[in-house]
């Protein structure tokens, strides 16, 4: 079990598994720069925590639900949980409602979707607090592009789960190192929001243009 101080963003494991640079920039340096895509992305989030709880076609719908836990050492805040009316025994009681409810919860983000795991890793480290808030297995959640409108549905199976906690570890090992690793320009650079700060292409320049000199002074030694 973890204590309080030791609790990681959830946030930061989407950082990660975008870039371990972009991780350790926020994470260890605390540098954020808003662009374009996170000024999108956090009026998307806004909206979505605009009303706290709502019910909608019988769904009762939760928004801005602060999630913890120990176990994992994680905590967060989902941006909606959606709970679901079931017979199952197996579904949770919520305070004050009749009946059985199945969490499911719902990632907003801005844009299309991603290449990489990243916005699955975050929909399934939310998962697994709320298994272990409410005691119950969640197998699936949904992720919402801002730009397609659409839910993308999500399992959360053994390999999902299985590579989060491999990116809690190395969150955590990152953090406890206290070092910012190097990155080199990708396509994904462009859409990053510490591009200004983090300079990928001129620091990619600089160390071609170091090279460049030492094969110099490798030339003079033969
Ligand atoms: S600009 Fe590229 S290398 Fe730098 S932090 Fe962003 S994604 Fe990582």
């Amino acid at each position: 079990m973890f204590s309080e101080e030791e609790l990681l963003p959830i946030s930061g494991l989407q950082h990660l598994a975008f870039c371990e640079r972009q991780c350790a920039l926020i994470h260890l340096e605390r540098v954020w720069e808003e662009n374009i895509f996170t000024s999108e992305g956090r009026i998307l989030h806004e909206k979505a925590h605009t009303e706290e709880v709502e019910i909608r076609d019988g769904i009762r719908i939760a928004r801005s639900l602060p999630l913890k836990s120990l176990s994992y050492g994680l905590v967060g805040i989902a941006d909606v949980v959606e709970f679901h009316p079931t017979c199952s025994r197996e579904g949770v009681l919520l305070s004050g409602l009749a009946g059985r409810w199945f969490p499911y919860s719902v990632e907003y983000k801005r844009g299309r979707r991603k290449k990489g795991p990243s916005d699955k890793i975050q929909l399934c480290s939310q998962a697994l607090c709320l298994e272990e808030m409410l005691n119950v297995d969640i197998p699936e959640g949904a992720l919402f592009y801002g730009k397609s409108r659409r839910r993308l549905v999500v399992l959360i199976d053994k390999k999902l789960r299985n590579l989060t906690l491999s990116f809690i570890k190395k969150f955590r090992d990152l953090l406890a190192e206290g070092i910012t690793p190097k990155g080199d320009y990708e396509p994904k650079c462009d859409s990053c929001s510490l591009k200004e700060i983090c300079l990928p292409q001129i620091r990619n320049s600089a160390l071609s243009l170091s090279r460049y000199l030492n094969s110099f002074f490798e030339e003079d030694d033969c």
